[in-house]
């Protein structure tokens, strides 16, 4: 039975995991090396709640008594009594694996662990800790209290007790699973992720600015959100780091990250969170930096 949950990585996905995760009834233990970023992640958990108030989703009590269930740590030794960890820490493989090395000493034997990776090979993640049977991939998307879809990855060794729990907790909070084979980038990013690349090729190849490229995709193709500014809401470095193991583990030229997107990641526009990538949002409006 899973009562507490640990969340590593307290960014875009981190906070809104443990926002769903505290709102379904579970204790939280969120967790980031960088203070800073715990307090933010509060201080969006606190705006993100606020607004399912003030939208009649959820009671003013709702929101207090998930806030209270939520404690924040900086060090790994706080999840020495979680009973299932989801790990949501900046997409690099070398960075996943060090914190598994250092994380799986301190938990219960019994304790399943999940990777919030949206691309990484959830049976070599897997390998990197004590326990592949009770290691999985769950994804979530961003952003998490309003997306309903979970992707659930088995590794080779995941047993079937450890996917049913985190089918069955995927449901508790409130979502849909869809289960993935343990391919590069799963499905929904296999799919979306060379859709956002070809849209940075186009940009890059001026062939549209980022107003026409957003334009044309929003009431060309029906889509809520052009893929610029898609890609500003993921995250630069995150749609590098997908289109680099895509390219990598397809070896297939058309994965190919855009030069344009190297760039703009070098430059550290990643987007939203740094107030900076395709659009430029430290003015009242989002304005296109291209
Ligand atoms: P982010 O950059 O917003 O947050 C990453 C966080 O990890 C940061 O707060 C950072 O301080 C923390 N971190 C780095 N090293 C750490 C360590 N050793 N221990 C603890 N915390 C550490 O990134 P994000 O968008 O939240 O992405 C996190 C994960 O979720 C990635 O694997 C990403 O691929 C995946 N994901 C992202 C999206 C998206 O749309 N952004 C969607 C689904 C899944």
């Amino acid at each position: 039975m899973i009562k507490t949950i640990g969340v590593i990585g307290a960014g875009q996905m981190g906070n809104g995991i443990a926002h769903v995760c505290a709102l379904a009834g579970y204790d939280v233990v969120l967790q980031d090396i960088n203070t800073q970023q715990l307090d933010k992640a509060l201080e969006t958990i606190q705006g993100n709640m606020n607004r399912q108030i003030a939208r009649g989703k959820i009671s003013e009590a709702d929101s207090a008594a998930a806030l209270a269930r939520i404690r924040t740590a900086n060090a790994i030794t706080a999840f020495k009594d979680t009973d299932f960890i989801v790990e949501a820490a900046t997409e690099n493989e070398g960075l996943k694996k060090k914190i598994f090395a250092e994380l799986c000493p301190v938990l219960k034997p019994e304790a399943l662990l999940a990777t919030n990776t949206s691309s990484i090979s959830v049976t070599r993640l897997a390998s990197s800790t004590d326990r592949p049977e009770k290691f999985m991939g769950m994804h979530f998307m961003n952003p998490v209290p309003v997306m309903q879809l979970v992707e659930l990855i088995r590794g080779i060794a995941t047993e079937e007790e450890t996917f049913r729990q985190v089918r069955e907790l995927t449901v508790r909070l409130g979502k849909t699973p869809a289960n993935s084979e343990d391919f590069p980038a799963f499905i929904v990013n296999r799919i979306l992720l060379p859709m956002i690349n070809e849209a940075i090729y186009t940009l890059y190849e001026g062939v549209g600015s980022v107003e026409a490229i957003d334009t044309a995709m929003k009431l060309g193709a029906n889509h809520p959100m052009g893929p610029l500014q898609l890609a500003d809401f993921i995250g630069l470095d995150t749609c590098l780091s997908i289109m680099q193991v895509l390219y990598e583990g397809l070896a297939d030229s058309k994965y190919r990250p855009c030069p344009l997107l190297v760039k703009y990641v070098e430059a550290g526009w990643l987007g939203r969170k740094t107030n900076r990538g395709f659009y430029d949002y430290r003015g009242e409006h989002p304005t296109p930096t291209r």
